[in-house]
């Protein structure tokens, strides 16, 4: 339901918390997030409020300058910790908003190259689709490439990896993302007021593209696969 993401030059927890507070307004039944920190993938997820997460984060703190973050609206399988996103398989995160119609299908191809699912979620059929891609010697970008082109549906995804400090993989079809831009900081969100504290400066995805984010800055590329130069905006919000 809710998306962010941040490559930032301090701790993002908090950040991601916050910006995802922004987005409350939609509901949402849980919420998480993953960072990357040093190379290492790792998540936290809570049911309920946002505030259930902020509690789980003090008892288990998540350190990392690199993070994404979800606040989940159940389409497919209920409400449960298990459910909750980011869905993590092997060197893979990634949050999703809308509904991956095929998940079926690819379950099943899935579970012929012996993965298998642990939610009963359309989303987790993402993380692993990208896990076989990278099984089978992908790198990120390509591996995230081969499986976008794959999923049927209305979606939003992005993507976060182990070692991989300074990447996100956004895509948009159907759903809408927002790139921000920061002083030597990226941003990414469903919604542009999840980043107005952060920066006002935006470049909103078109229906198709995906995007390769990284500090330095973002590559945005169309449904075609073909370099795509997207205008960035600069909007005002109340903060
Ligand atoms: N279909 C996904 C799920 O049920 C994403 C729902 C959402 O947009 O929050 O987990």
């Amino acid at each position: 339901c809710g998306i962010v993401g941040v490559l930032g030059n301090h701790e993002v927890a908090p950040l991601l918390v916050e910006a995802l507070k922004r987005l409350e307004y939609r509901g949402y039944d849980s919420a998480g997030i993953a960072t990357v920190n040093h190379g290492r993938l790792d998540r936290r997820r809570a049911v309920g409020k946002l505030a259930n997460l902020s509690d789980l984060l003090v008892h288990e703190p998540l350190a990392g300058k690199a993070g994404i973050g979800h606040t989940r609206w159940a389409t497919h399988g209920a409400a449960t910790v298990t459910n909750a996103h980011p869905h993590r398989s092997g060197p893979v995160a990634v949050v999703h908003n809308g509904i991956i119609e095929n998940f079926r299908e690819l379950r099943a191809e899935l579970a012929e190259a012996g993965l298998s699912c642990e939610t009963e979620t359309d989303t987790e059929t993402v993380a692993l689709m990208v896990r076989m891609y990278m099984d089978r010697g992908l790198p990120p970008r390509e591996a995230a490439r081969e499986t976008l082109g794959r999923l049927e549906g209305a979606f939003a995804l992005l993507f976060l990896f182990e070692g991989e400090d300074d990447l996100m993989i956004a895509a948009r079809k159907g759903s809408p993302l927002a790139i921000g831009h920061g002083e030597g900081e990226m941003f990414v969100g469903s919604d542009a007021i999840a980043l107005a504290p952060m920066t006002d400066r935006i470049t909103y995805l078109e229906e198709g593209d995906h995007a390769f984010v990284t500090r330095a800055g973002v590559e945005i590329f169309d449904a075609a696969g073909r370099r795509a130069n997207r205008e960035t905006l600069k909007i005002q919000l109340d903060q």
